[in-house]
């Protein structure tokens, strides 16, 4: 099945506005065994929007466009695409009715100018919208004047506003494409790891997967900062087994550096973890800024498990709220083993968590020294058991050294909680 995706909006093209639909569609497609075989993006003017359609038309058996459903004079879409399919547009009164309903509800006169968008292509389905007044359209065109051999596709189009765009797609988008394109059996499972980078991972697991992918496993690798995804995809009747087969035989090879499957993330894992053990977790951060409390806390459940996240910057701090020694910050420096050391026992103790995990580092651009050069960073857990402490470099920029730094972090707990 070939499907196309056309994006229509100027402030995409100006980059005032970030192409999240690309990226949103693509993916509820992909999670679901259909592959998009191209996307365009289009300023909104009648020509490149008609050209775009029309050669997508050309094609594909789907094809979907986003953007310019809207009532104002550069929402063009509905009227140029009913122009280029020869389709009258009629007024849908249970579209306008809603429309009416939906202004009289929040109490504000409706724009003459709205009514436009209960204009319906002859033949088209109204895709209800439940977060906006445009609706969405949806229509074969059987026989399809555009391709050569005149087969049937289907043409949707959909509203600009992620909002309204999303739980259209899901309400009523990909139940007609499931009904019209039945997807052949398919699996797919995304492995997260960290640890380990992207090359690494592949040369120790290619070799064992080699039988597997020739008999129709597909292995993708998508390298992120901190973070190294193996994503698993078989279809047709053996999709399942193939695909567990695959995992058990990555687990084997790269076992704890895993720490996620699917739509799971380190931090959803860890505060998982730390709740099926009840277990509770205290922070000290300096140079992540509270990156790590961020983190977890945006994990729904996060209550359950962290007492507190304190961002440590200066040497007061780090003394008056943790109980880090002036000796020490004086011998070793802010950034040190030593006084990492202390912040994660000072935030065990005084918090009364099971654990404390500390950050202290070198974010950088200046304060690096030959002896500690910008990205030095040292990590302390303290648990019950002892404390560890790791020194790592992350020579990179500020943000990015921050998000590693993170990642180490919870990377570190994850693991004690999974031994
Ligand atoms: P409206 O009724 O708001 O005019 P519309 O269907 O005409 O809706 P557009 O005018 O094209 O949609 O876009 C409305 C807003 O939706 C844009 O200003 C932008 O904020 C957002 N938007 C549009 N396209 C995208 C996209 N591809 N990715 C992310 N956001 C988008």
């Amino acid at each position: 099945m070939h499907i196309e995706l056309i994006n229509t909006g100027s402030e995409l093209l100006l980059g005032r506005v970030l192409n999240t639909h690309q990226q949103w569609i693509c993916r509820q497609l992909a999670d679901r065994g259909y592959e998009v075989a191209r996307q365009i993006c289009v300023a909104d003017d009648g020509a490149s929007i008609q050209a775009a359609v029309r050669e997508s038309l050309g094609r594909a058996d789907l094809v979907l466009t986003t953007g310019g459903l809207g009532p104002t004079s550069d929402d063009i879409t509905r009227d140029l695409i009913a122009q280029l399919l020869g389709r009258p547009l009629a007024l849908d009164e249970a579209v306008l009715a809603n429309i009416k309903e939906r202004f009289s509800r929040i109490k504000r006169p409706m724009p003459r100018s709205t009514e436009v968008q209960a204009m319906v292509p002859a033949g088209a389905r109204v895709l209800p919208n439940a977060h906006g007044t445009a609706p969405g359209l949806a229509m074969q065109i059987d026989p399809n004047p555009f391709r050569e051999n005149k087969r049937a596709s289907w043409l949707i189009l959909l509203p600009g506003p992620p909002r309204e765009l999303r739980p259209m797609f899901s309400e009523s988008v990909l139940p007609l494409v499931l009904k019209e394109f039945p997807p052949p059996p398919f699996v797919c499972r995304t492995l997260h790891t960290t640890g380990m980078g992207e090359s690494a991972v592949e040369e120790k697991i290619a070799g064992s997967l080699r039988p597997l992918l020739a008999a129709g496993l597909e292995l993708g690798y998508c390298a992120r900062i901190g973070e190294v995804d193996v994503r698993l995809v078989a279809r047709g009747e053996k999709a399942a087994a193939t695909v567990s087969q695959a995992e058990e035989i990555i687990r084997q090879v790269l076992g704890p550096l895993i720490f996620a499957t699917d739509d799971a993330t380190l931090e959803s894992t860890v505060v998982q973890l730390l709740a099926g053990q009840k277990k509770t977790v205290a922070l000290a951060e300096s140079c992540t800024g509270g990156l790590i409390a961020h983190r977890i806390t945006n994990v729904p459940g996060a209550s359950a498990v962290l007492m507190c996240g304190l961002v440590t910057y200066s040497n007061e701090a780090k003394k008056n709220l943790l109980g880090v020694r002036e000796e020490t910050l004086a011998e070793h420096g802010a950034v040190s083993a030593a006084v990492a050391r202390q912040m994660a026992e000072g935030a065990r103790s005084r918090y009364a968590a099971d654990y404390g995990l500390a950050v202290t580092g070198i974010a950088g651009p200046g304060g690096g020294s030959t002896a500690k050069p910008v990205g030095t960073v040292f990590i302390a857990l303290a648990a019950e058991q002892g404390t560890t402490v790791e020194e790592r470099f992350y020579p990179f920029d500020r943000e990015t050294f921050k998000f590693v730094t993170s990642q180490q972090a919870l990377d570190l707990l994850r693991r004690a909680l999974a031994d």
